[in-house]
């Protein structure tokens, strides 16, 4: 059975009179363990669908399982436990609190969780043992970034949502990034889900999911077509 199930998603937005139809009826299935590129032009409708996994935004219509959760149906709380513990975020601008230092980011984020992994295991993972009492200030993009993927893999959830992590980055630096996460997704047999519009990074992944206007055009594996059931 899949780790995750997409079925049917659809997200409208209304702004007044206007309705922006975000997503138009995405499906799909992910295995654990994954490594999931989604790519697709600015306005496709991916962070929707990221924010919606994540449950940061409910759906208009459709279901998301994960394992055996419906993460459309959650009360308010277990929303709320949902996104503590089983899903970690990063961020295109990282989001790391500017008066803590390094270490005290990733602490900070698993405090309040259920199963954190050891913070100096993570932080060497991520090749930061030598940068954890910096403070954001005092680190390039590169390192930001690296703080922020320890900040969500710390947590341990089983899931990595990733929306742009290497927009802010020059080419180079988010082909490193990619390349930790590709780590981060062997290591600690994480499903990771990043958005890019860069075609280049989704050569890393072993599933490229492309987006056109709020509609899955392709579903590779391996560069296969998955096909429809
Ligand atoms: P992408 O991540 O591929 O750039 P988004 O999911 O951010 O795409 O956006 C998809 C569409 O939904 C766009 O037309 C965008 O303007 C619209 N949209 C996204 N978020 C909102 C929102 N909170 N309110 C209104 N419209 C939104
Ligand atoms: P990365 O490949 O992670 O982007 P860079 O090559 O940009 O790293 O930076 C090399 C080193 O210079 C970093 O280890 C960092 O300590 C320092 N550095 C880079 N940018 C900044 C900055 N804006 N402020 C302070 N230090 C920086």
């Amino acid at each position: 059975k899949s780790f995750i199930r997409v079925n049917n998603l659809k997200k409208e937005y209304k702004m007044g009179d206007v309705v922006v139809e975000a997503l138009k009826g995405a499906s799909f299935e992910i295995e654990e363990g994954e490594f999931v590129v989604i790519l697709g032009p600015s306005g496709s409708g991916k962070s929707t669908l990221l924010n919606l996994i994540g449950g940061m935004d409910s759906p208009s219509e459709g279901s998301i399982m994960l394992s055996h959760k419906n993460v459309t149906k959650l009360s308010e709380k277990k929303l709320t436990s949902y996104r503590r513990d089983e899903v970690g975020f990063v961020f295109q601008f990282y989001n790391l609190m500017a008066n803590l230092t390094a270490k005290e980011n990733v602490e900070l984020a698993t405090e309040i969780c259920k199963n954190p992994l050891p913070i100096n295991d993570v932080m060497k993972s991520v090749n930061l043992l030598d940068r954890i009492d910096h403070f954001p200030s005092q680190m390039s993009g590169g390192e930001q970034q690296r703080v922020a993927i320890a900040r969500a893999v710390a947590k341990n959830p089983k899931l990595l949502l990733c929306d742009e992590p290497t927009g802010a980055l020059d080419f180079n630096t988010g082909i490193s990034i990619l390349s930790l996460l590709s780590d981060v997704n062997k290591k600690y047999n994480k499903t990771v889900m990043v958005i890019t519009h860069n075609s280049g990074i989704a050569k890393m992944a072993n599933r490229v999911i492309k987006m056109r206007s709020g509609i899955i055009i392709d579903n590779y594996i391996n560069d296969k077509p998955v096909s429809p059931e």
